[in-house]
């Protein structure tokens, strides 16, 4: 094991895979956060794997389906939060026609019938995919973190520069943080907020309809539905606006005909997560003029549970031959 320790900033979804997939090939990690993990916009999000169209475009698919890979193992290893779904992708639009149909497992287009009245005579497609509860995944990767010897510490760092003097490496995965952390202004927040619901049992399967600014999701898990959404772009408000919660409610009442009693009743809990977009995910080393290298791994948009095993697999690529084990 190498004596020098590497430092993650970021305690997110990026953050945690990264720092676990460099403790796992013999690294010491610390990882330095401003918030804690259930504080960050991941614990918001929804969280079912898809396709990133971001770019690099090669990279992010590869990256996509290493995570996918990943999750599908630690759920054969029994690990808890993760269920297999089909999911159903909805658009008014007949022609619609997703580009990522070759990379999804079990594709089908939607008969005519399966479609919600939003998107009667509209077009839909079914796939398989892996849903996340966000909660105890973030709970058990700090946990996983902690158990292999890894530091964390509560702290708000406001320059890269600040922590250069005490490591070599520093791996940046603060989201939409790195806007001011290293003065990044291609990457900016698109605000979504999400309800947390009582389970509904008759309803077992995702249902996404990505007609933005309004995307509508309804998310099964082991536990509870998470429903959303809204994507509003260049919106910094992490504070829950209730025309939101009212929105939500009535869009995933129309958009699945199961939830026709869903009300304010069924909300156990409201999120709202910042999610940190840029046209192509960051995911590069940078030199200091301290000496220290900085990788950075962020701006993840509405995908980071998507690439995050992915990314992290790359930055431990680009830190193998910079320390000695
Ligand atoms: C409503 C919603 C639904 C979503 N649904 C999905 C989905 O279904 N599938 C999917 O793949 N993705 C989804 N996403 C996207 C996904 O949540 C994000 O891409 C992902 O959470 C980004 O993770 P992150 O770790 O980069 O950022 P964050 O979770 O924001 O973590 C950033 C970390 O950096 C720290 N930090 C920031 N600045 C500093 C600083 N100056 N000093 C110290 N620490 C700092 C923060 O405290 C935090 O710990 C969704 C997002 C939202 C909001």
């Amino acid at each position: 094991m190498s004596d020098q320790q590497i430092v993650v900033i970021g305690a997110g979804i990026i953050g945690l895979t990264t720092a676990r997939v460099l403790q796992q090939a013999g690294h010491r990690v610390q990882i330095i956060s401003a918030e804690l993990p259930l504080n960050t916009t991941s614990v918001a999000a929804a969280a079912f794997w898809y396709p990133s169209d971001s770019e690099p475009k090669e990279d992010v698919l590869r990256w996509g389906l290493k995570t996918h890979q990943t999750f599908k193992e630690l759920k054969e290893e029994g690990v808890a939060g993760i269920t297999f779904e089909r999911a159903l992708e909805v658009h008014p639009d007949p022609t619609w026609h997703p580009w990522w149909l070759n990379v999804v497992a079990n594709p089908r287009k939607a008969d005519l019938a399966e479609l919600p009245p939003p998107v009667a005579g509209g077009s839909g497609y079914w796939f398989d995919t892996l849903v996340i509860d966000t909660t105890v995944m973030l709970k058990w990767l700090m946990e996983q973190f902690s158990a292999a010897g890894g530091a964390f510490v509560q702290q708000k760092l406001n320059n890269i520069t600040e922590i250069a003097s005490q490591t070599e490496i520093i791996v940046n995965c603060s989201g939409v943080g790195a806007r001011d952390l290293v003065g990044d202004s291609e990457l900016y927040a698109t605000r979504g907020q999400t309800l947390r619901i009582r389970r509904k049992p008759e309803h077992r399967a995702v249902w996404e309809m990505s007609t933005k600014p309004l995307v509508t999701h309804i998310i099964p898990r082991e536990a509870d539905t998470v429903i959303g959404g809204v994507f509003q772009e260049h919106n910094y408000s992490r504070v829950v606006d209730p025309l939101d919660t009212e929105g939500i409610l009535q869009r995933c009442r129309n958009l699945q005909p199961t939830l026709g009693t869903l009300n304010e009743s069924d909300i156990l809990s409201v999120s709202v997560g910042l999610r940190p977009t840029r046209a192509r995910l960051r995911l590069e080393s940078e030199k200091l003029l301290s000496g220290s290298t900085v990788i950075h791994n962020y701006g993840h948009g509405s995908c980071g549970w998507s690439l995050s095993w992915g990314c992290a697999e790359a930055v431990r690529e680009q830190v193998q031959g910079m320390l000695p084990l």
